[in-house]
């Protein structure tokens, strides 16, 4: 194995497993570091696909040294690791180049940080408040509420939030999440819900190159994502998300693919939710209707290729599938599914290798892509009636 065509990833699931096969193509060679690498002899969605594992956590010296001597470049998958890993492998001595940085997944990861980087971009947010202490309980106005407390660090797919009604639920809410560091959110009416995603590296010289995909609606259920729909021709009125998510990269002076989460409220107006500083789970329709998929965006990033513009040939709707479509632990009729693709209409199944099929647990996701947004949907609804 050759250290300058090996890159590693931290983090083992399904974005680590779409990276890695996204580098492969390209002809690198993977390491994957990861505490869940492998538990119980079952590898993960990363390590079963990657040329090399290493099964540590991610802070363990021995496995950074083994990164180090063995990857000239390292990304991560994972938005909870400790970003002092990051800037630990981006030590000059290492000579590995390390993206994102340190410091923009710190503000990513904590939503404190994140909303003030926001506010200093001048871009709208939900209007919040931080809870870090017993005598801010008493401070929220009635009119505040229904709010949704959420845990500053390492929420995902809706976990770590609770919604609230008054400040006796409030204070409930609070201790349920240990007292822990907290935003209180307004929640608002939501028309749509839609994310930007972005990559941007900066050359030797300082130049930049910034490139974003189309804006991408979202529909969550449960704070889960359930469905992705993009269309080919992009609505004028888009514009404003592109233009906020692009500030809000390059006041991070961020380096790598980047989601932006915004919330579409009544009358036009809109706010930004929050960023991941990875791949995200919006962006998976980008492997089968654009010219330029996510994950071969962050290989190209990680690696120093160029990022170009991606063209967007096909309207899509992705499905995010979960464990609860395997019914009495029946598998989705894949056959069925797959035979509603056409000459008009691709159906693109990606699983990602996971043995147990848990209710709530992202198996895999079907892209259907077609011309127009109408006829992606007609065949997408028909596929959620045979994964439910
Ligand atoms: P996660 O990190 O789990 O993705 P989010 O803050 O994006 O957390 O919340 C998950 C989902 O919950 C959102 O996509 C949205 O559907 C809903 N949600 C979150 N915050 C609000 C809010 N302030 N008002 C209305 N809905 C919200
Ligand atoms: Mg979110």
């Amino acid at each position: 194995m050759s250290r300058e065509k090996t890159l590693g990833v931290l983090g083992g699931g399904q974005l680590g497993r779409m990276f890695v096969q996204a580098a492969q193509r390209l002809g690198f060679d993977t390491l994957v570091l990861a505490p869940e690498a492998q538990v119980d002899g079952a590898l993960s969605p990363a390590a079963q696909v990657s040329q090399h594992v290493v099964v540590a956590d991610y802070a363990d010296a021995n496995a950074l040294a083994a990164l180090t001597q063995r990857c000239f470049a390292v990304t991560t998958e994972f938005e909870n690791v400790p970003a002092s890993v990051l800037a630990e492998l981006a030590k000059p001595e290492r000579k590995l180049a390390v993206t994102p940085q340190a410091g923009a997944v710190q503000i990513a990861q904590n939503r404190i940080l994140e909303k003030q980087h926001f506010q200093s971009c001048g871009v709208p947010v939900v209007p919040y408040l931080v809870i870090e202490l017993p005598q801010q309980l008493d401070c929220v106005q009635p009119d505040f509420y229904p709010a949704i407390l959420k845990t500053a660090r390492m929420g995902y797919d809706g976990k770590g939030q609770i919604t609230v009604h008054n400040n006796a639920e409030l204070r409930t809410a609070w201790d349920k999440l240990s007292r822990t560091s907290c935003v209180l959110e307004q929640r608002l009416a939501l028309v749509r819900e839609c994310s930007v995603l972005l990559a941007r590296q900066v050359d030797a010289a300082g130049a930049e190159r910034l490139i974003h995909w189309p804006v991408q609606h979202n529909v969550h259920v449960d704070g889960i994502l359930a469905s992705t729909a993009v269309e080919a021709l992009p609505a004028l009125d888009d514009q404003s998300l592109v233009a906020a998510a692009q500030t809000i990269a390059r006041d991070l002076n961020y380096v790598g693919v980047l989601c932006v989460e915004f919330f579409i409220l009544d009358g036009g107006a809109w706010a930004v939710n929050e960023i991941a500083p990875r791949p995200h789970n919006s962006g998976h329709v980008t492997m089968d209707a654009s010219s330029l998929s996510q994950f071969e965006a962050q290989v190209r990033v990680a690696a120093g290729l160029p990022l170009v513009q991606p063209r967007q040939h096909s309207s899509a709707v992705m499905l995010n599938v979960l464990g609860q479509a395997w019914a009495g632990g029946e598998p989705p009729p894949w056959g069925k599914i797959v035979a509603l693709g056409s000459s008009t209409v691709g159906v693109h199944v990606h699983l990602y290798g996971k043995e147990e099929a848990r209710a709530g647990r992202k198996m895999g996701h079907i892209n259907i892509t077609a011309a127009t947004l109408a006829d992606a949907w007609q065949t997408a609804t028909l596929i959620q009636q045979l994964l439910h």
